[in-house]
């Protein structure tokens, strides 16, 4: 199994690029942002919990997100491997994410993160908004707290994941085909070794 985290700020392109691994490589992604947009657009309880949390632009409790990957994974069982995508963005979702893949032989092979600088970033994010309808992409005040909350408690797994030799950082400015090109030569390093 192939099993990549893709890692990055918000609007460092996780969401693109994973759609180029897909059609090349076969993995199964996995979106947490996908999951739990789904889950507030249901209007249910939950989903209206989860609304408040990410339209101002925090993380949602590392419990709520483990279980839907947990639930994802175990849905995809013939899987030739996941793309992790906004997954895992503490430190405690990442030892948890070992410990789950551990419990079925597996374990993450790779994390790949984009690199991007902030204020790359933030015109990406509010270009995204005018097409993306998503209340997060559209007030600059919630995108400064995305990334602010990157850089507080999601940038430390880049350490996590250092500590375990998996960590490659790619330059995620360019254009998408470059881009690309630079994921899929260290994929294939990966996968060679
Ligand atoms: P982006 O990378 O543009 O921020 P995502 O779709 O990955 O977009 O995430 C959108 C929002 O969903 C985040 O700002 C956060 O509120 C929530 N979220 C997504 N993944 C996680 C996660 N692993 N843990 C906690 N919250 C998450």
């Amino acid at each position: 199994m192939f099993n990549l985290v893709i890692f990055g700020p918000p609007g460092s392109g996780k969401g693109t690029q994973s759609e180029n691994i897909i059609n090349k490589y076969g993995l199964v992604h996995l979106s947490t942002g996908d999951l739990l947009r789904a889950e507030k657009n249901s209007g249910s309880e939950l989903g209206n919990k989860i609304k408040e949390l990410i339209d101002n632009g925090n993380l949602v409790p590392d419990s709520l997100v483990e279980e839907m990957v947990k639930k994802n994974v175990a849905n995809n069982k013939e899987a030739a491997g996941f793309i992790f995508d906004g997954f895992p963005r503490t430190t405690t979702q990442a030892a948890w994410l070992d410990n789950m893949l551990a419990e079925q032989g597996q374990s993450v092979t790779q994390m790949l993160a984009l690199d991007v600088d902030d204020n790359e970033l933030r015109n990406r994010i509010l270009e995204r908004g005018k097409v993306s309808g998503r209340a997060d992409d559209q007030d600059e005040n919630i995108i400064n707290n995305r990334i602010a909350v990157y850089h507080k408690q999601t940038q430390p797994v880049i350490d996590f994941y250092s500590a375990q030799g998996k960590f490659v950082s790619v330059d995620g400015i360019g254009s998408l085909d470059d881009v690309f090109g630079r994921i899929s030569d260290a994929m294939d390093k990966a996968m060679q070794n």
